[in-house]
């Protein structure tokens, strides 16, 4: 196995599927047998995931709200994604724990740092929920931390694409394609992979992130036992 620990990032739009809005049972499932398949090898697996297809805090002061209000909403709207995660996970017979960022004592156990690792050297799923626990932040800047934190090898970013491009490919026909980049390329041509909290947290910290395509079957196994798939990003 090419990796030993992974932190696995969702977003909570890709849980969608083709709706507008919500989860997509289909979707919720597929993503669950994938995480299944990767723990059955052995591999121990974090995830975080987003909450972009139910509420983010931008859209709180689009309609005059204020913009903390709107991040805590954003927050549980991660959490209700990770307990939906969860129950599919737990219903293929995986072991799981849910660990908020935010104490909701009655669903998830508070996130302490050495009891996620614990729960994932027995072999649970650990799913980190509620972000970092603070506004101005994103679940992706959550999945840099939680990573760091737990020492997991690499962050695995599943998105719809295959990988890190120089332009948008749905936009430009001539955008490339880029199998290895470094973490400085990536600030230097404008490259959008993570936010910028998101990305330095990685880059000071010297942890991988793979962007890579979490929609095609059998991608995020066939990448941890070692084959080249999406867009690596190191030092
Ligand atoms: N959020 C936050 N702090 C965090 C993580 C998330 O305030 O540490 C809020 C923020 O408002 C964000 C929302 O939760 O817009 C949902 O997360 P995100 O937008 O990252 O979800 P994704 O785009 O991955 O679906």
């Amino acid at each position: 196995m090419k990796y030993k620990r992974i932190l696995l990032k969702l977003s909570g739009e890709a849980l969608m599927g083709e709706q507008q809005y919500g989860i997509d049972s289909d979707r919720l499932m597929q993503y669950s047998q994938e995480i299944k398949e990767v723990a059955a090898l052995g591999v121990e697996v974090a995830v975080v995931i987003g909450g972009g297809n139910i509420f983010r805090g931008v859209q709180a002061e689009q309609v005059g709200l204020d913009r903390v209000q709107g991040d805590y909403m954003g927050m549980l709207a991660t959490v209700i994604n990770s307990m939906a995660l969860q129950s599919a996970l737990e219903k293929l017979g995986v072991y799981t724990r849910l660990l908020s960022g935010l104490n909701i004592q009655q669903v998830c156990e508070p996130y302490i740092r050495r009891r996620a690792v614990r729960h994932l050297e027995k072999g649970r799923v650990v799913i980190f929920g509620a972000g970092t626990g603070n506004p101005y932040f994103t679940t992706d800047s959550a999945a840099s931390l939680r990573a760091i934190e737990i020492e997991a090898d690499v962050v695995l970013k599943g998105t719809r694409v295959d990988g890190i491009y120089s332009a948008d490919p749905e936009k430009d026909p001539n955008a490339i394609f880029y199998s290895n980049i470094s973490f400085k390329d990536v600030f230097e041509k404008g490259l959008n992979v993570m936010d910028m909290t998101a990305f330095t947290l990685c880059k000071e910290n010297g942890l991988p992130i793979i962007v890579f395509d979490m929609n095609t079957a059998g991608n995020l196994k066939r990448l941890v036992q070692g084959e080249k798939i999406g867009t690596l990003v190191t030092m």
